[in-house]
């Protein structure tokens, strides 16, 4: 693909992305939404967001897909591989070409850990998901392990509770981090069993996850947990790797900003899950893809 130039190149198409490219477009920016794997983000995983706004994750992110379509945005399902500024323009090189701009919004968000034990890529797809939503039905009646203690591994043993024999929630804590009202459920379902001070340390199967070996860290035993599904929640890491290291970067490598968005390079934002000091919420993510696309718009003098 030959060069392309636009006004703003924002890098992700989740929540964050597909706001900051519709705001973008609508202060009258050529604007380019670059993504390399789903349109929508993990967003799309949830069939029933939790809080504002209301609905299903899908239908959230395909109403902004039609919106930025309707408003000429450059859909590219492209990787974005490297960030370079030569001062006067910025370039975005992907695997199928280059694109100028003259500011970047990075809303490349975050991606779920992976806990690094053996098995764990081995069985992907055969046991191993990280979509409780998309593949719970498949565990109809069977035992399934979550691991984690936050918001993310309640809502989804929550979500499997309603298909699985039993959900053995194993965290690595005696108490789990996650928000009250999701505590509160995972108390009340009789089919969710807390394995406190536990760490997973293998995924064992054949052809298809048959059970997961575990550790209690309080007295090193070890033992395991039939079941055919491993799904783990320990939380995000940044997808940024294509940034430049004269971008700065906090202790866990998410991007630093001031308080427009700004990274240290100029003309090139950071918002949403990708970005230090991100609130987590739907409404955060929002939020900063409109305050991201406003910075840019007044960086232009709009
Ligand atoms: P999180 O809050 O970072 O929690 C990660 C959990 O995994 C913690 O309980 C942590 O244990 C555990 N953990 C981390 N590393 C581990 C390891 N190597 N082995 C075993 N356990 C490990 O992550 P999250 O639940 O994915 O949430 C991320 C953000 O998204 C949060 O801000 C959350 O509020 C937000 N979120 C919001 C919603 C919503 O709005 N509905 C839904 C989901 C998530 P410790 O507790 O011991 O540290």
């Amino acid at each position: 693909m030959p060069d392309s130039k636009f006004d703003v190149i924002v890098i992700g198409a989740g929540i964050t992305g597909l706001t900051a490219a519709k705001h973008a477009a609508q202060s009258g920016l050529a604007t380019a939404n670059i993504e390399a794997l789903l349109f929508g983000g993990l967003v799309i995983n949830i069939n029933e967001l939790d809080g504002e706004p209301h609905g299903s994750g899908t239908e959230l992110a395909s109403n902004l897909m039609v919106e930025v379509a309707e408003l000429g945005v450059a859909n590219l399902s492209e990787t974005v591989t490297a960030l370079k500024s030569d001062g006067a323009s910025l370039s975005v090189v992907t695997d199928a070409g280059r694109h100028r701009a003259r500011a970047v919004i990075i809303a490349s968000g975050a991606q779920l850990k992976r806990l690094g034990i053996p098995g764990e890529a081995e069985f992907e797809h055969r046991g191993v998901s990280q979509c409780a939503d998309c593949d719970g039905p498949m565990y109809k009646d069977q035992d399934a392990v979550v691991v984690g203690g936050g918001d993310s591994a309640l809502q989804e043993a929550l979500v499997l509770a309603n298909f699985c024999r039993r959900v053995h929630l194993v965290h690595r804590g005696t108490k789990f981090r996650a928000r009250r009202h999701l505590v509160d459920a995972v108390a009340a379902r009789n089919n969710i069993q807390p394995v406190w001070n536990t760490v997973a340390e293998e995924v064992l199967g054949a052809k298809m996850v048959t059970g997961v070996r575990v550790r209690n860290i309080a007295d090193g035993a070890t033992s395991e947990i039939p079941c055919t599904g491993l799904f783990a929640y320990i939380g995000l890491e940044p997808r940024c790797e294509f940034a430049p290291p004269e971008i700065r970067r906090d202790t866990n490598g998410y991007l630093m900003t001031d308080a427009s968005l700004q990274t240290a390079l100029a003309g090139v934002y950071a918002a949403g899950a990708v970005r230090a000091g991100y609130g987590g919420r739907l409404t955060h993510a929002i939020a900063e893809g409109n305050a991201a696309a406003k910075a840019v718009n007044a960086q232009f003098g709009g």
